[in-house]
């Protein structure tokens, strides 16, 4: 057993002390708040199961009017299947990081590297990338059962193998193709600015994700999808109204064939400036009605009208300025290295350790970020119940986009609050017609 008095000991003795000496202690708090995510992630998890069967046996009194029994049993189902899914590749995930982290696995893979290679950032560049796609290749048989077992049992999956397969293979060339140089580029910042590396390395990501912005819509998502401008009729007629109602310059709205992977449907926006376009899925357009279709696209409007996107852009940067900031402080003490079985000496195996101890951290502040997010969620719906005069169809649209996706309807208040972006369907409609009166 450990007590309080030991955990105290242990975090003083694992303060930032760069000796010659390697005290296990780091290496015993990285595994413990490892520990305490998979521990907040069950409990979690545990929590909203039991929170939705307590109210699995008959529709609950809010949402009678907008569900029928028999869809509202299979959206539980869904929802625990999936839940009980989640666990597993929690625990999945976990026992992997840990087994790599510390069976010397890491360090064996960087000798090998370095022994064929030498130490140049090109050689740390490859060893990086080899790093993250070997690390990656474990999570894949998941990934596939949740495609061709999970969503398949609820009719949502309309992938083939081919596609699946394609989508990889793909995934991993740009993987190479652009991470690769990346890599190589922020190395070589390592060694030519000296102990401002981390600021620089920080401009030349936002640069590469700035690009990518520009780039992605028409270099990237055409490789995976389909996309086609809106065919000329009266959906189309409507949506650019509203787009000139709301003083929105359109280039394009495009169906993107979405149901070329899953039954699911969304609508989003890519691009900025004049390379903006908005994108709905033909899964959606399939579902909804022309004003249902109408308040979605109004809701879209009102994030880039709230300027929702060039703010969480620069939430994002600041938090990536933070990250290379404590990297940079990680990549000089000694034990950060050797806790992990690396000799001290080169900035590669801290990137890579950092990469991979990020999430633990960043976890706990997921209810601040989707907290955030659902209020920008909030606003953007008010946008859209003004544009429409009421906010009828919008209510009309997310109650059926709610019932298709199968969405849980009665997530535990803890749980939302911690992972969703979106607020609910029922607080949703209760913000807009509290607007409404
Ligand atoms: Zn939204």
């Amino acid at each position: 057993m450990t007590t309080a008095a030991d955990f105290a000991t242990i975090l003083i003795l694992a303060g930032p002390q760069g000796g010659a000496a390697a005290p296990p202690y780091p290496a015993v708090i990285v595994a413990i708040l490892i520990l305490a995510r998979l521990g907040a992630e069950l409990w979690l998890s545990r929590l909203n199961a039991r929170y939705v069967r307590s109210h699995a046996n008959e529709v609950p009194e809010a949402f009678r009017a907008i569900i029928d029994e028999p869809a509202y049993k299979k959206s539980v189902a869904y929802t625990l299947a999936k839940s009980r899914f989640g666990n597993l590749e929690d625990a999945f995930n976990t026992a992997v990081l840990l087994l790599v982290l510390f069976s010397g696995i890491l360090p064996w893979m960087f000798g090998w590297f370095t022994g064929g290679l030498g130490e140049s950032a090109w050689a740390m560049a490859a060893f990086l990338l080899a790093a993250g796609l070997a690390l990656s290749l474990p999570g894949w048989p998941l990934d596939w059962y949740a495609q061709f077992r999970l969503e398949q049992r609820f009719g949502f999956n309309t992938s083939t193998q081919k596609t699946w397969w394609a989508d990889r293979f793909k995934a991993l060339l740009l993987a190479v193709a652009l991470g690769y140089p990346l890599l190589a580029l922020i190395l070589k910042l390592v060694q030519w600015t000296g102990a401002w590396w981390w600021l620089w390395a920080w401009a030349a990501l936002l640069a590469f994700q700035f690009l990518m912005l520009v780039l992605a819509p028409v270099l990237i998502l055409p490789w995976f999808n389909k996309f086609t401008p809106l065919p000329d009729g009266e959906l189309r007629e409507r949506l650019f109204d509203l787009a000139r109602r709301t003083r929105f310059r359109a280039q394009s709205i495009q169906l993107m064939d979405g149901s070329k992977r899953s039954r699911h449907s969304n609508a989003f926006f890519t691009g900025f400036g004049r390379f903006r376009k908005i994108v709905l899925f033909d899964t959606l357009v399939q579902q909804l009605t022309a004003p249902e279709l109408e308040a979605v696209l109004a809701h879209e409007i009102g994030h880039y009208r709230r300027r929702h996107i060039p703010k969480l852009l620069a939430c994002s940067a600041a938090g990536s300025l933070a990250g290379f900031w404590v990297l940079s402080l990680l990549a000089r003490q000694d034990w950060f290295y050797r806790a992990f079985g690396f000799a001290p000496g080169n900035v590669a195996p801290a990137l890579l350790l950092f990469a991979l101890l990020a999430g633990t951290v960043t976890f706990w502040f997921s209810p601040l970020l989707h907290g955030w997010s659902r209020r920008y969620e909030y606003q953007a719906d008010a946008f859209a119940a003004e544009a429409m005069n009421g906010a009828e169809s919008l209510v009309s649209a997310l109650r059926k986009l709610n019932e298709k996706n199968l969405s849980n309807l009665t997530p535990h208040p803890l749980y939302s609050g911690f992972y969703y972006s979106h607020p609910t369907l029922l607080e949703r409609e209760q913000a807009l017609v509290g607007k409404d009166h």
